[in-house]
């Protein structure tokens, strides 16, 4: 009932789904991310079989950005200025929709996390919530009162700037932007850099942690201030090194410093800032929640399969 496609764009790879849910996934797979035109084309290969098989009517497209979300623009769901090879200005939606005959819903990769972990997973009757990942990039996406977090475009809380000391960290930061923004001092490749070895590969006493946690909790206190979530989720592949959101979970009150007078932050931090609900399928099943939406007939649809893009 109410099957649907799924598809998280990754930079290193892309997921497909079909499922209406969390405990309905009837088909997944993996590709790695090449070219646009070889890759949208398996995903294509993947779902094309399936449309009438299974009876799928929307395919949501969970994607990395920056991505064009504003409904009034021509180039609406493409993804705009990215530095990856070949996938500036590529309108992935359009081209799935247009290929599957189906419409097709888009939205950055943290806006679907946030609405499938709100929906289905550690955030669920939680509002305002935000999703934060920590890995190759940083980003966050977020539901408030209902709505996906969009606006001039949607958020890019990764490029924050965060206070940084250099007599601390003299690491200049890695963004080819800001240098040290958020992004720039705390993704994965800024770990990579800082000590010249892989996150994976970093002790779990290295110093590493202590001030990753640091600027992970700067982050946080940030959106804390800006957004008042009632749940933060913190994602992503550097947080799957143990102990560290014990640490956020300690560093996090130091910095608002007790100006915040919430019993969720002063007695249970632990349930206000957590790990993804629905693991490493936070972000496909969000595309599943966001063609589910389009065609229970909650959002408009921006792309249809009948028309040519
Ligand atoms: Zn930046």
């Amino acid at each position: 009932m109410g099957l649907v496609g799924g598809v998280e764009a990754g930079g290193t790879k892309f997921v497909c789904i079909i499922a209406s849910g969390p405990d309905d996934i009837r088909r997944e797979i993996e590709l790695p991310t090449t070219d646009p035109a070889e890759t949208i084309g398996r995903v294509i290969a993947f779902f094309q079989p399936q449309i009438r098989r299974e009876g799928l009517n929307a395919i949501g497209v969970a994607s990395f950005g920056p991505l064009d979300l504003d409904k009034n623009s021509p180039t609406f769901g493409w993804i705009t200025t990215t530095p990856k090879a070949g996938w500036a200005n590529t309108n992935l939606p359009g081209r799935l929709s247009e290929a599957l005959g189906v419409p097709a819903a888009v939205d950055t990769d943290v806006n679907a996390s946030a609405l499938a972990e709100q929906r289905w997973g550690a955030a669920q009757g939680r509002d305002p919530v935000v999703y934060l990942t920590v890995g190759t990039g940083i980003g966050a996406g977020g539901v408030y009162e209902g709505q996906l977090m969009h606006g001039l475009i949607h958020p890019e809380a990764g490029h924050m700037r965060i206070p940084h000391d250099r007599e601390v960290d003299p690491f200049p930061g890695c963004c080819p932007f800001h240098r040290d923004c958020f992004e720039g001092l705390a993704s994965g490749p800024a770990i990579a850099r800082r000590w010249g070895k892989e996150p994976e590969s970093l002790d779990a006493d290295h110093p590493a942690w202590e001030l990753e946690a640091h600027y992970i909790a700067l982050g946080i206190a940030n959106l804390i201030c800006c957004l008042s979530p009632r749940a933060i989720i913190l994602g992503g592949g550097v947080m799957r090194h143990e102990g560290l959101i014990q640490r956020v979970h300690e560093e996090v009150p130091k910095i608002l410093g007790g100006y915040i007078h919430s019993m969720q932050l002063l007695a249970h931090i632990d349930r206000y800032i957590v790990s993804p609900g629905l693991g490493k399928r936070s972000g496909v099943l969000g595309a599943v929640a966001l063609a589910r939406d389009l065609s229970a007939g909650q959002s408009v649809p921006p792309y249809s399969g009948s028309s040519r893009i």
